[in-house]
């Protein structure tokens, strides 16, 4: 079967450092690939020569056999490369209709667009594109009223109107709640079946969901492994380079730490030799031995990139116990320091999240500062 991607010894050097490295890479049409790996690993940057965004220092690209050397950018997207960037590009005071009738067109001016009667079969067209992208009911509304789940949605319904035979997105579950996640997951699913796609993609429940097929691990710019989720999850060099050991505590202390952790984070101004401090006391928090809260600590230092917002963590938290150990750990941890404007603000915030009684607050706080008389 003819390729629709073939990559061949691709090395992208930027000011000396390779960004890729020597990366080879090919799938079939039809195939939905995933990519995954860690910060820095290089993905935005595949994206990036594929689209003509960047040129390769070394090695090609062939898109259907064609190489990309050279041609520029919109060329390649006529070439039948599509993209969806992380955020949404979609316009905002347009209905949901109306942003897909601007795509439908061949003529892509506005005006012209939104004054001229559709034609049957273009109307026809968003018809079914509204369908398969689940925003029927939203077809009249504004698209700045739209989640940004729907957003999302929306975009990747604009780029499937232009029919790429390549479809690339870059992690489009990111940012977005557990069942907009799920949504966009099946959009993808059920655009593999007519659709070329890459989706680079960090938030591993998502690619569990959507990788059916072969995932492709990429590490320090080059292919570190592919197979199957099953395969690529079992093998060790993928452990040790991006999934990491799994957690070695439960996900509800976890999640427990991860809130605390936010406290540290508020200001995002902190000396390492203060983070440590922190990593420390937190890993203390649930180690079995002085060994476990060592490895602890570096687990929790990859578990901070991530960033998740307060609104998503506490909701998890399963009973007042955890409430009360969450709002302690916290307290602790903006005590631990001159406190700052941006450190109460997020300690205000818990506190609202949290909904504990006033007294239990009160007591926590108390006790707390007892400790630095
Ligand atoms: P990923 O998307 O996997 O996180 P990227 O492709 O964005 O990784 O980046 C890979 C590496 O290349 C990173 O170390 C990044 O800092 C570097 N990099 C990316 N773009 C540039 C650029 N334009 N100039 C210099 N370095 C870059
Ligand atoms: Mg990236």
């Amino acid at each position: 079967m003819k390729k629709i991607l073939e990559i061949e010894n691709l090395t992208v050097s930027f000011d000396g450092f390779k960004a890729l490295n020597n990366l080879n890479f090919s799938m079939n049409p039809g195939e939905l690939r995933v990519i995954i790996g860690p910060n820095g690993a290089g993905k935005t940057t595949f994206l990036d020569v594929i689209t003509g965004k960047v040129q390769p220092t070394k090695g090609r690209v062939l898109f259907k056999g064609k190489n990309l050397k050279k041609i520029p950018e919109y060329k390649i997207a006529r070439m039948g490369i599509g993209r969806k960037f992380q955020t949404p590009r979609v316009y905002l005071n347009l209905t949901v209709r109306e942003n897909l009738d601007l795509v439908c067109n061949h003529n892509k001016n506005v005006f012209s667009t939104l004054f001229k009667p559709p034609k049957s079969v273009e109307s026809r067209t968003v018809g079914g594109l509204l369908e398969t992208i689940g925003l029927e009911a939203k077809a009249n509304a504004p698209a700045e009223l739209l989640s940004h789940g729907e957003k999302q949605r929306l975009e990747i319904g604009m780029l499937v109107a232009q029919s790429p035979d390549l479809l690339l997105v870059d992690e489009p579950a990111a940012g977005l709640t557990d069942e907009e996640t799920e949504n966009v997951g099946a959009l993808l699913l059920s655009l593999a079946e007519s659709h070329s796609i890459i989706a680079i993609e960090h938030d591993m429940e998502f690619v569990r969901q959507i990788a059916n097929n072969k995932v492709t691990v990429l590490h320090q710019g080059s292919v570190l492994c592919e197979g199957t989720m099953d395969e690529i999850q079992n093998d060790p060099k993928v452990i040790e380079v991006y999934l990491g050991k799994a957690p070695s505590i439960t996900p509800e202390q976890m999640n427990i730490l991860r809130i605390a952790v936010s406290m540290a984070w508020a200001d995002g101004n902190f000396t390492p030799e203060q983070m440590n401090v922190i990593l420390s006391r937190l890993s203390r928090e649930f180690a079995i031995d002085t060994e476990h809260q060592y490895s602890l600590q570096q687990e929790l230092q990859n578990y901070l990139a991530k960033n998740i917002p307060l609104e998503e963590l506490v909701p998890k938290l399963k009973n007042f116990g955890e409430k009360e150990r969450v709002l302690k750990l916290s307290y602790e941890i903006i005590r631990s320091n001159k406190m700052n404007r941006q450190e109460i603000e997020v300690y205000q915030k818990l506190l609202k999240l949290l909904d504990l009684p006033d007294d239990i607050v009160e007591q926590v706080e108390t006790e707390i500062e007892a400790k630095y008389k």
